[in-house]
């Protein structure tokens, strides 16, 4: 059985090798016993690895995950990961988004997963995906034991019913991207919204040792769903309308050195917390960055969400300066009232 509060490794990144310790160590000491890392999460596995070397390893319950596609690839993948992560088993082995199904083969990932669960290696096999009638299929399959999928408050009725489905087949539901990708800066509606379907298990990517209190204090203390939270969703659906990037990155990477991620999503973010910083030299060359798309369309093609990342790139650059004119314009007059003032609400002021 693992936590109700999973706990996501893309974050740790972030951190100095001794604060990422520090906090997974926090973490197990209220409760957390499951992590989600991945091979290609920078340095996140020896981070947990470091952390939790000298804990007695039956209480916690690693995941990781390959990104491969071939069995040599998975192999050593999963290999490097069992180092770093100083153990000789992972509890779930997950196969990282898989473009297509079609590897049940001899020498392909799933039959290694199948070999290294054989040998002690890994406990459980599972599968991450994007794509919801991909994730489906693997659900349908019955090849696995888990399946790792965004589930947010801007998911659909299908997204969510995919959730019942799982629990039908006794297959581990993990909801990742609760977060909406960063578009909802706190926690407290997410986990409300989640804390509906008590047969899924979010893993919440947590960088500080606040964001990792508020969970534990949810968790222990689950606030209920309110009229008033679901208010706030549709007006978030509303403004984000079928634009909605999640942050995932599989669009990358850009010929043009675009930073899809962040630039799909800038002109949200500044309107969330407006201020000097949101507009420093940094920031402007990487939104100028966008006038280089060769439309080459490859972000296009690998969106799983089949987003028009060009069309929406020009949007948000259009947006982001609209906003940095109407900044230094209104400067002098409460910053923090700009984004109540850009929705014509100046009473509020
Ligand atoms: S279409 Fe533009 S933004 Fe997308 S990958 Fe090509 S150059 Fe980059
Ligand atoms: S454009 Fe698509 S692939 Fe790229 S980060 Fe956004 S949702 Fe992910």
């Amino acid at each position: 059985m693992v936590s109700r509060v999973g706990f996501g490794c893309i974050p740790i990144q972030r951190r100095s090798r001794e604060d990422a310790a520090a906090l997974l160590r926090r973490a197990v000491d209220s409760g957390v016993n499951f992590f989600d890392t991945a091979h290609v999460y920078g340095d996140s596995e020896a981070k947990l690895g470091l952390a939790f070397s000298g804990l007695p390893r039956g209480e916690l319950i690693l995941a990781s995950k390959a990104m491969a596609d071939t069995r040599e690839k998975t192999m050593s993948q999963l290999e490097e990961s069992l180092r770093r992560l100083r153990t000789d088993y992972i509890d779930l082995y997950q196969w990282h988004n898989p473009a297509g199904l079609d590897d049940f083969r001899e020498g392909g990932v799933y039959r290694a997963m199948l070999e290294a669960k054989k040998a002690g290696k890994i406990r459980f096999i599972g599968i991450t995906n994007h794509h919801l009638a991909r994730a489906g299929r693997a659900v349908e399959s019955g090849a696995f034991d888990t399946l790792q999928f965004p589930l947010s408050v801007l998911s659909s009725r299908e997204e969510i019913g995919l959730t019942f489905r799982c629990r039908e087949l006794d297959l581990g539901f993990i909801a990742m991207k609760a977060m909406c990708g960063g578009m909802i800066p706190d926690g407290r509606l997410p986990f409300a919204f989640l804390n509906q379907y008590p047969h899924i298990v979010p893993v919440w990517g947590i960088e500080r040792e606040e964001e990792l209190a508020q969970f534990i204090e949810l968790a222990g203390r689950p606030e209920p769903f309110t009229p008033a939270m679901r208010e706030e969703i549709e007006k978030l659906r509303l403004e984000l309308g079928d634009e909605y990037c999640r942050g995932c990155g599989y669009c990358l990477p850009c010929p043009a050195g675009i930073e899809l991620p962040l630039m799909m999503r800038i002109a949200y973010f500044v309107k969330r917390n407006v201020e000097g910083s949101q507009f420093n030299e940094d920031r402007l060359r990487q939104v100028a960055k966008i006038d280089d798309c060769v439309n080459c369309r490859g972000c296009v093609e690998h969106c799983p969400y089949h987003l028009e990342a060009p069309r929406i790139l020009r949007k948000q650059r259009d947006e982001f300066n609209r906003l940095r004119r109407e900044f230094h314009a209104l400067k002098g007059r409460s910053i923090n009232n700009l984004y109540m003032f850009r929705q014509g609400t100046e009473s509020r002021q």
